[in-house]
C-alpha cells in the first residue's frame, strides 16, 4: 500500500486568483485531503492560505507542480512569518531574537525553518531592514 504523508505548505497567490476554488481542485483531481489552518483572501490584493495536504507523495508532488503552474508561490513547512531573502543583508538581528532557533546563518545566507517558527513576530521587530513580516497579521 502506497503510504499516505502530510505537508504544510503556505500558498501566496496573485489577486486574479483569489476567488479561485483552488482547494478544489486540489482534493478532485489530487485526491489530497486538505485541512485550511489559516487564510487570507482580498479579491482586490491577493490570497495567502496555510493548508496542510494529505495523500501519496506522487499526489502532493504533482499538486503543488499545479499550483505553481497558477503562479502560485508555496512554501513548505511555511508559516505565517514572510521573510523578504532577496534584500536581506544577513546581519543576524532576527537570529539574536528568535529563541525558538527557527533562524540562522548558513554561507552567510539567512536560513527559515518553519517546522520551528512559533510567530511570535519578534524578529519582526529586530529586523533593521524591515524585510519580516506576518502575513496573517500586518500592521
Ligand atoms: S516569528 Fe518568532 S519564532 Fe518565528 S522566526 Fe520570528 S522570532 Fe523566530
Ligand atoms: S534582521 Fe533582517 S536583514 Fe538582518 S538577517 Fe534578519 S532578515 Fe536579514
Amino acid at each position: 500500500m502506497t503510504p499516505i504523508n502530510k505537508v504544510k505548505v503556505m500558498l501566496i497567490f496573485p489577486s486574479m486568483l483569489a476567488a479561485e476554488p483552488i482547494s478544489y481542485y486540489l482534493v478532485k483531481s489530487y485526491d489530497l485531503k486538505i485541512n485550511i489552518l489559516k487564510a487570507y483572501v482580498n479579491y482586490n490584493v491577493e490570497g495567502r492560505l496555510l493548508i496542510e495536504l494529505e495523500g501519496t507523495d506522487a499526489n502532493i508532488k504533482n499538486a503543488l507542480k499545479y499550483l505553481k503552474s497558477l503562479n502560485i508561490k508555496t512554501i513548505k513547512n511555511g508559516t505565517g512569518t514572510y521573510i523578504d531573502f532577496d534584500n536581506c543583508i544577513a546581519c543576524g538581528a532576527c537570529i539574536a531574537a528568535c529563541e525558538p532557533g527557527a533562524l540562522k546563518l548558513e554561507n552567510d545566507k539567512l536560513v527559515f525553518d518553519g517546522t520551528k517558527c512559533l510567530e511570535c513576530r519578534l524578529c519582526e521587530k529586530a529586523c533593521p531592514e524591515r524585510l519580516i513580516k506576518n502575513v496573517f497579521n500586518q500592521r
